[in-house]
């Protein structure tokens, strides 16, 4: 029995962990989860799945689940994600699927009493990679994608000598404006932004595609996964979303992973890997269906927020930092309606060269630093936008 420690467990990809679960009932058990403010959606998750310990952001909520369910042990906030990476188990697998900065600690302190981590939390890598990936080497333990390029390339390399990568070609399917221009672009709506055509995600990352933030993020992450410099690093615009990336080999031979667009399969993977076992959760590809796929380049001009990330990770530092806080308290603002669709790139950018944060930048980085960098970029937004 593989019990789980899952956090975030009413967001979108954890929602689907325990679809799997409930198609394995006899493999895993759901032993520990934090949620957000769904808090009926959580509480149907203990009365479903009947956990040893759940964590909510607010001690409110927790004490609800309590009076509730008085034999589940309950925590609140930051500390009570990390009793939840670090819950004891038997043979336990933390999934890390929280949106945002905050996914950072509890990752580090999985790894810090020995534990793998099954990543789809992006801000872990883009905002602590340097850091998380020396304690991962330092304690031994691995970091396993679940995001579905990173899963693509995971199980492309298995196998092969990274020595032999030329380059790995991370695809993205253009999000929900991608046949729409720039000029365009200034008038759309929150509604439309949320209306992703390959993907059903959550709504943060489902803007995030649609600026290409998301890929920007990608290319981060793949940096710190793979221990491969940016320029080992492409994308191409893709927009059938059949093939998930692909790698390609100094001998030219180029490797791609395809499957249905089903976040499942990546999870699936992530932690059964290297099985590629029967499920039928995922539905099979049919190419005579699919009839063509399509490639694009991608520009930098058509979407600057590819080209931020591609500047804040050669400048590295607290600049990666920078620009997830910057673009998250800016999607915020967005889906609150508070701002356009453009104003989030130009707060990004804003940020990204405002000299107050480049004393920052000097001397190593720390956890600390990461988290006062963070908090300081919100304020400043949050004071001139809201
Ligand atoms: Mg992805």
């Amino acid at each position: 029995m593989i019990e789980l420690c899952l956090l975030g467990a009413t967001g979108s990809i954890g929602s689907q962990v325990l679809d799997l679960i409930r198609e394995k009932r006899d493999v895993y058990r759901l032993a520990a989860f934090s949620f957000g403010h769904n808090i009926n959606k959580a509480l149907e998750i203990v009365e479903e799945f009947e956990p040893d310990l759940v964590c909510a952001v607010e001690e409110l909520d927790a004490n609800r689940i309590k009076s509730e369910f008085p034999k589940v042990d309950v925590a609140f906030g930051n500390k009570g994600l990390q009793q939840v990476a670090t819950h004891n188990c038997l043979c336990p697998k933390v999934i890390n699927a929280l949106v945002g900065s905050v996914g950072l600690t509890p990752t580090l302190s999985a790894i810090e009493v020995g534990r793998d981590v099954y990543l789809a939390n992006k801000e872990t890598l883009v905002i602590g990679g340097e850091i998380v990936m020396a304690k991962a080497k330092e304690f031994g333990v691995k970091i396993i994608p679940i995001d579905s390029e990173h899963s693509a390339i995971f199980q492309l390399l298995n196998g092969n000598d990274i020595e032999d990568v030329d380059r790995i070609i991370i695809t993205a399917s253009g999000g929900s404006f991608r046949d729409i221009s720039r000029e365009d672009l200034i008038k759309v709506t929150k509604e439309d932004a949320l209306n992703h055509p390959n993907w059903t995600m959550g709504a943060k990352i489902t803007i995030d595609s649609a600026t290409m933030m998301n890929k920007g993020f990608e290319l981060i992450e793949a940096h710190y996964l793979f221990d491969l410099p940016m320029s080992k690093i492409s994308y191409i615009l893709h927009r059938e979303s059949i093939i998930h990336s692909l790698v390609e080999f100094k001998d030219g031979s180029m490797f791609a992973q395809m499957a249905t667009s089903d976040m499942r399969l990546p999870i699936k993977y992530a932690l059964e890997y290297p099985s590629h076992s029967y499920t039928e959760m995922v539905e099979k590809l049919d190419l005579v269906k699919v009839g063509c796929l399509h490639f694009e380049e991608l520009s930098l001009e058509r979407y600057p927020m590819l080209g931020f990330a591609i500047e804040a990770i050669n400048k590295g530092s607290v600049y990666p930092t920078i620009l997830n806080a910057a673009n998250e308290v800016a999607v915020g603002l967005f889906l609150e309606e508070k701002i356009s669709f453009l104003d989030i790139e130009k707060i990004v950018k804003e940020a990204l060269n405002n000299p107050i944060f480049d004393k920052f930048a000097l001397g190593d980085l720390t956890i600390p630093k990461i988290m006062s960098v963070d908090e300081l970029v919100r304020i400043q937004i949050l004071t001139k936008y809201r």
